[in-house]
């Protein structure tokens, strides 16, 4: 079982921030900014290559529930980052978006 799906399944405990039927929000281990959430679907998607028609409804309630999540964090500014795949640095193969902010990023993505 990949780390995540261990993390959603609570045999590897986590800060989680939000949880509902379909989605798990919890703070990233190693925060970037003073707010670092990651927001996962609870079924098994790799990344975002593998968003299908059938799955693609754990993508939209995960941005349906993004703004509400920030807001709980205390912040209605921020970045969502998604990394798919080696080269853009996917540590992880269970897809998350990263929610991060608390602090002024400046206009630049890179
Ligand atoms: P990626 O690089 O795949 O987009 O992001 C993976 C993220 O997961 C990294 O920011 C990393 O710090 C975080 N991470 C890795 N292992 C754990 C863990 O066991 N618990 C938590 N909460 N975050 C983790
Ligand atoms: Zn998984």
């Amino acid at each position: 079982m990949c780390l995540f799906c261990e993390i959603i399944n609570g045999n590897i405990p986590s800060a989680k921030v939000y949880e509902d039927d379909m989605i798990l929000a919890f703070k990233d281990i190693n925060p970037v900014a003073p707010v670092h959430i990651l927001v996962t679907p609870k079924e098994h998607i790799a990344c975002v290559n593998d968003i299908t028609a059938e799955n693609s409804k754990f993508v939209s309630h995960i941005f349906e529930k993004i703004p509400e999540i920030a807001k709980s964090q205390g912040i209605e500014s921020y970045r969502v980052i998604n990394n798919c795949g080696e080269d853009a640095g996917q540590t992880v193969m269970h897809l998350h978006f990263h929610i991060i902010g608390g602090v002024e990023m400046g206009e630049k993505i890179l």
